[in-house]
C-alpha cells in the first residue's frame, strides 16, 4: 500500500477530555515535518490507562466510554484542537549519521496543563509516515507495555522522563520474527526536539534553519537565555548541563539507555526513547544489555561519554550562531563541550554523597567511593540492595558483604559519617530518600510482559507497576521485587523491538 493511499482523515473527537492543544511546532517552517494522520486500527482496546498522570496534565480520562478511550488512544479519531503532524529529524546511530524522522509516531500537538506547561502528545505504533523507510510504521505490545513500565518507574526515581498516558492495542497484527499483537503507546514529554533535529536542520536549511530551532527550543525550554547575549552558546551551555545531571542519575541508579544515538537524546534533557534499556542487577560498568549493541559502545559506564559526543554534534550544528568567525565558534563551543566531564562528575559525586549519606565534602570522598565500588564489582554484589541494605543500618556481617575487604571499607566509611557534624540518623534518612529499595528488575519487567502480552494477563503488570510507584518505601507487601533474579532467571539482553 502506498504511504499517500493510507492518508485518511481522522474523525475528531469530542472534547469532554479536556484537551487544550496548541500545534506551535507546526509553525516552524514545513520541512520541519509533515502533516499527517495515524493510520486507523481495526479493533482498538486500551488495556493501560494512567490516570494520576491524566490528572496533573487537567484531563479526565474518566468522562470516557470504554469505545471512545480506546478510538482516541488508538489514533481512529483525533482530539479536536490537534494538528497532527510527523516531525523530520536525523541521527548518528551508533556514530554513523542517517536522516530519520518519525517513521511510526505521530505528535498530535501539545496540550497546555492547568498549571501552563507544555506537553508533546505523541502516538506512538500509529502507523507508516513519509519517514517510515522500510518499517511498518507499527509497534508490538510488549515493547510498548516496557516503556510504559520504565518511563513510569523512572518518574518516581525522580529521574526526568518522557511519560505514558495509554496503550491501546490494535486488534491487529504485526510481524516481527514472529506475528506478535500490535501496540499504540501515548507519550507525554517536555518535547520531542532532539539533538537529532537540530542536525537535521543543519543540513535541511543551513545556519538559518538552526537558528528558528535553537528560538525555539530556546522559549519552549530556557526561556530565561531568550534575547541574552549569545544565546545559542548560551543554549549549548544549557543542554550540556541537563545531560550531564540525566547521565548522572541514570548511572546513580543502574540505568542503563541501550540506544544513545543523538536522536534519542532529548534538548529538554528528560530519557526518552525506551528500547533496549534497563536497570543492572551485579555491579558491573561493562554491562551491557541491547542486543544490538555489539561494540558496548552504551555499555553502562561509557554513558557519560557518549552524552558528551552527542553534545559534540548539537556544538556542530550550532557553530554559525555562536561566532561569524568560525575559529572563534569552534574555541567557544569546545570550551561548552569539554566542560561536560566536570559537570558530570560534580553531579554524580554529590549523588554518591547522598546514597551514602554524606552531607559534607571531603576530597577523599571519591576514593571512598571508588572503593566501595570496586568491592561491589569483585564480589559481583546487587547494586541496589547493596546500597539499600547500608542505608537501612546494615552490619557489615551482612550477608550482602560476604567479603572480608568489605569490613575495611565499612569502617572507613563509619569514620567518615563520624567525622560530620549530622545524626547517624539523619544520614540515614538521607540514604533511604536516594538508594530505592525497589527497582524495574529485569526479570520482573520480561515476567510482567509475558502474562500481558501472551496471555492476556495484567494482573503482574500491575503490580509491578504499583511496586514501583514507591521506589524509597519499605513496603512489606513489595518485599519480592528486592530479590536480584536467580541464575536461572537472569535476562541477559534485551531487544529493541522495532
Ligand atoms: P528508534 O530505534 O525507536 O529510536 O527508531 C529509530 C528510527 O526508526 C525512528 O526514525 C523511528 O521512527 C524509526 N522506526 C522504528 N521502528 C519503525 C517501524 N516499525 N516502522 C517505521 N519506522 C520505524
Ligand atoms: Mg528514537
Amino acid at each position: 500500500m502506498s504511504y499517500e493511499s493510507m492518508k485518511l482523515d481522522a474523525q475528531p473527537a469530542n472534547n469532554t477530555v479536556g484537551w487544550r492543544f496548541d500545534n506551535s511546532y507546526t509553525r516552524l517552517p514545513d520541512y520541519f515535518y509533515v502533516p499527517q494522520n495515524p493510520v486507523p486500527v481495526r479493533a482498538p482496546q486500551v488495556v493501560m490507562l494512567n490516570h494520576a498522570l491524566a490528572e496533573s496534565l487537567g484531563l479526565d480520562l474518566r468522562a470516557l466510554s470504554a469505545a471512545e478511550a480506546a478510538a482516541l488512544f488508538s489514533g481512529n479519531t483525533v482530539p479536536e484542537g490537534a494538528r497532527p503532524i510527523a516531525q523530520a529529524y536525523a541521527g548518528h546511530q551508533f556514530g554513523h549519521f542517517t536522516m530519520l524522522g518519525d517513521g511510526r509516531a505521530i505528535l498530535l500537538g501539545e496540550h497546555l496543563a492547568p498549571t501552563g506547561e507544555r506537553f508533546d502528545i505523541q502516538l506512538k505504533g500509529s502507523g507508516q509516515t513519509p519517514f517510515s523507510r522500510r518499517g511498518d510504521g507499527r509497534a508490538a505490545l510488549a515493547p510498548m507495555l516496557r516503556e510504559y513500565i520504565i518511563s513510569e518507574a523512572m518518574h518516581a526515581l525522580r529521574i526526568p522522563t518522557t511519560r505514558s498516558l495509554a496503550v491501546a492495542t490494535t486488534g491487529e497484527q504485526v510481524a516481527r520474527e514472529t506475528l506478535l499483537p500490535g501496540a499504540i503507546l501515548t507519550r507525554v514529554a517536555a518535547s520531542h526536539i532532539r539533538i537529532g533535529t537540530f542536525e537535521y536542520a543543519a543540513r535541511q536549511g543551513g545556519a538559518e534553519a538552526v537558528r528558528l530551532l535553537a528560538d525555539y527550543a530556546i522559549q519552549r525550554h530556557y526561556p530565561d537565555l531568550s534575547g541574552t547575549e549569545n544565546c545559542y552558546l548560551a543554549l549549548l551551555h544549557r543542554v550540556t548541563e541537563r545531560q550531564a545531571a540525566l547521565v548522572a542519575r541514570w548511572l546513580l541508579t543502574g540505568f542503563i539507555h541501550g540506544v544513545m544515538n543523538t536522536d534519542n537524546m532529548s534538548i529538554s534533557g528528560e530519557t526518552i526513547d525506551y528500547g533496549p534499556c534497563a536497570f543492572m542487577d551485579v555491579y558491573d560498568p561493562h554491562t551491557v544489555f541491547s542486543s544490538i549493541d555489539q561494540s558496548g559502545r552504551y555499555r553502562f559506564s561509557n554513558q557519560p561519554l557518549m552524552a558528551q559526543w552527542n553534545l559534540a554534534r548539537l556544538a556542530e550544528t550550532l557553530l554559525p550562531l555562536i561566532d561569524p568567525v568560525q575559529e572563534k565558534a569552534v574555541t567557544r563551543a569546545e570550551e561548552a563541550v569539554h566542560a561536560f566531564p566536570q559537570i558530570y562528575q560534580n553531579h554524580w559525586i554529590s549523588g554518591m554523597r547522598k546514597k551514602l549519606g554524606l552531607f559534607t565534602e571531603e576530597d577523599e570522598d571519591a576514593q571512598l567511593i571508588a572503593a566501595l565500588l570496586s568491592c561491589m564489582y569483585k564480589n559481583q554484589t546487587d547494586y541496589t540492595n547493596t546500597f539499600r541494605a547500608l542505608a537501612l543500618g546494615a552490619l557489615p556481617n551482612d550477608t550482602v558483604f560476604q567479603a572480608p575487604e568489605f569490613a575495611a571499607w565499612y569502617a572507613q566509611w563509619q569514620a567518615r559519617l563520624a567525622r560530620q557534624p549530622q545524626s547517624g540518623e539523619s544520614a540515614l534518612r538521607l540514604m533511604q530518600t536516594h538508594n530505592p529499595a525497589i527497582i524495574a528488575r529485569n526479570h520482573r519487567v520480561e515476567e510482567a510482559l509475558s502474562a500481558a502480552a501472551e496471555h492476556g494477563d495484567y494482573t503482574p503488570l500491575q503490580q509491578l507497576l504499583a511496586a514501583l510507584a514507591d521506589p524509597y518505601a519499605d513496603a512489606p507487601e513489595y518485599d519480592e521485587y528486592r530479590t536480584p533474579p536467580a541464575p536461572s532467571e537472569r535476562v541477559y539482553q534485551t531487544f529493541c523491538g522495532t
